[in-house]
């Protein structure tokens, strides 16, 4: 048993190392300009394939950078029972309750949102497009990691119940077999959000609420499984790979009732309504005479910066969060 699961460690920890996995980030940014009015519209759907691949560079920052990793996950759990109330929700209240550094140590995503929303905000009243492009690109990553239980949960990776592997299995594993084919993502016009704060604490307790259903269930189906039945070689971006079985992983999905899915469309809702919001509070610019060719020559470096500890660094800090 004991081989099973390290073995189940080591496939799952080589193939989905990112949260939503790349596919699940680009495809939420992808969704989400449609979502978005025709004054915004017009420079956002030009770039839409910038927006979806820029989706991931936030993972990619992980390999460069030692602070970006907890800007994607909080351990809810650590706070105590829902709804946390031991931990404030404004950056600098929680921070003198709790010392920096231990806010650090447990996840900062709620406020690094906030971050960025400020950032995008500040780039639509300077009618930056190349930060414009970049920070909703990259708030995009941020709101979509926050809708992921496991995201809010200390048991990150199954870890502590030994389910190492299930962090990938929910967000890149069950989206890959089923988005594109069974879900959909269509979604109608994003709402202005009056309370961005509120709102992505609320995403935030939901993610942490759905958490013991996400390793509950499956420990369930596992019992049902053989584990020949569990892995199966099926293909994989044109490959044939040792990886979760289609059985298994609809089986996982149905038995969820399709949390999944509601989980994407509700990411990408929200990160639809946070560049509404950036826009609208920058004062609605026209976004029309914007050129279409984004980045400068200094930009194009840092990216390609970050291209290369992706390929040749290891990753800072957590490997599944
Ligand atoms: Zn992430």
């Amino acid at each position: 048993m004991l081989r099973f699961y390290i073995l189940a460690y080591l496939l799952c920890l080589s193939y989905y190392a990112h949260a939503w996995g790349f596919f699940g980030h680009q495809k939420i940014n992808y969704h989400a300009v449609f979502l978005l009015p025709p004054d915004m519209l017009v420079f956002f759907k030009p770039h839409i394939d910038f927006l979806s691949v820029h989706a991931v560079d936030p993972d990619k920052r992980r390999y460069l950078l030692e602070q970006e990793g907890p800007r994607h996950y909080i351990d809810l759990d650590h706070y105590g029972p829902a709804p946390y109330l031991s931990l404030p929700r404004d950056w600098k209240t929680a921070v003198a309750a709790c010392s920096e550094d231990s806010l650090t140590r447990y996840g900062i995503a709620p406020w690094w949102i906030q971050v960025m929303l400020e950032r995008l905000t500040r780039a639509f009243m300077a009618k930056d497009q190349d930060k414009i492009l970049q920070y909703a690109a990259e708030l995009g990553h941020y709101v979509a990691d926050i809708h992921v239980p496991l995201h809010a949960s200390s048991n990150h990776n199954g870890q502590l119940t030994g389910q190492h592997g299930i962090h990938g299995f929910w967000e890149s594993r069950v989206p890959e077999l089923l988005a594109d084919t069974e879900w959909d993502l269509l979604i109608g016009q994003a709402p202005y959000c009056k309370d961005p704060l509120g709102m992505i604490w609320s995403r935030a307790i939901q993610s942490a609420a759905a958490a013991d259903t996400v390793l509950h269930t499956e420990k369930i189906l596992r019992k049902q499984f053989s584990s020949d039945q569990v892995f199966a070689y099926e293909e994989r971006k044109g490959q044939l790979t040792r990886q979760f079985s289609s059985a298994y992983t609809l089986a996982y999905d149905q038995l969820l009732n399709g949390m999944v899915e509601r989980r994407m469309r509700a990411s990408i809702e929200a990160v639809a309504s946070l560049w509404l919001t950036a826009w609208v509070n920058a004062g609605q610019p026209s976004l029309a005479s914007l050129s279409r060719q984004p980045y400068s020559a200094q930009d194009i470096v840092s990216l390609q910066q970050l291209e290369e500890a992706y390929k040749n660094n290891p990753i800072k800090g957590r490997e599944h969060d």
